[in-house]
């Protein structure tokens, strides 16, 4: 039985106590292609951030908050993994000194010092042996350069792009435009599809 380990959700990035930097992510995408691998019979672990959504059952479900927290349960559960799917909308930065108590208002104003964190999927890349890599592409501007670049840079099988556009909204559970782009170069466009029908398609692809 093959496992897949999906990377999915946002990440949160603690600045004090109380608060957090984070994105836009839901969590959908990731969620539909660990139902869609248990559908085929596949084993999944899901590595999610925060989400309100309801994992499949069957899965086994890792919670994390943190990008560091994200990183060291993929790279745990990488060696049962036959498949890796990051989906996961992973903050770019985390604030350099989280604070332990919470940011007093004085008056005037506060800097925030960020630091980047380390990037999950090229990690797995260099460590991927014979593992299946799919990672994702979320672009205001030139997709399908930057998908390609991403997929080279990051040692992917497969990446989807998915185009921010102000008419569509890519979050949540709306229809999207994607482009997936193989290795070889082989580009296929999928359009107006809900994310269970995209998962399909892209947990198609990958197990071929
Ligand atoms: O470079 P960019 O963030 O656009 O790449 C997106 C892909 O890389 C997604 O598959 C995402 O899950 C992954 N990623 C990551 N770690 C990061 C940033 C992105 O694994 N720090």
């Amino acid at each position: 039985m093959k496992t897949v380990l999906v990377a999915a959700g946002p990440t949160r990035e603690r600045i004090d106590p109380v608060r957090f930097i984070s994105n836009r992510s839901t969590g959908a995408f990731g969620y539909e292609i660990a139902r869609e691998a248990l559908r085929r019979g596949m084993r999944a672990v899901l590595v999610s951030g925060p989400t309100e959504l309801v994992p499949p059952k069957e899965a086994r479900l890792v919670r994390v908050g943190s990008a560091l927290e994200m990183r060291r349960a993929v790279m745990k559960e990488l060696a049962g993994a036959d498949f890796v799917v990051m989906a996961a909308a992973v903050c770019d930065w985390r604030p350099r000194r989280p604070l332990v108590s919470k940011i007093k208002r004085r008056g005037g104003r506060i800097r925030l010092e960020l630091i980047e964190n380390p990037d999950i999927a090229a990690e797995v890349g260099r460590k991927k042996g014979k593992r299946v890599l799919v990672g994702f592409a979320l672009e205001t501007e030139t997709l399908e350069r930057n998908a390609r670049e991403k997929l080279k840079k990051k040692n992917l099988d497969i990446i989807v792009a998915n185009m921010l556009s102000p008419s569509k909204d890519v979050f949540g559970p709306g229809k999207t435009d994607v482009v997936i782009i193989d290795r070889a170069g082989h580009k296929t466009a999928a359009r107006n599809k809900s994310k269970r029908e995209l998962a399909e398609i892209i947990v198609g692809k990958m197990i071929q």
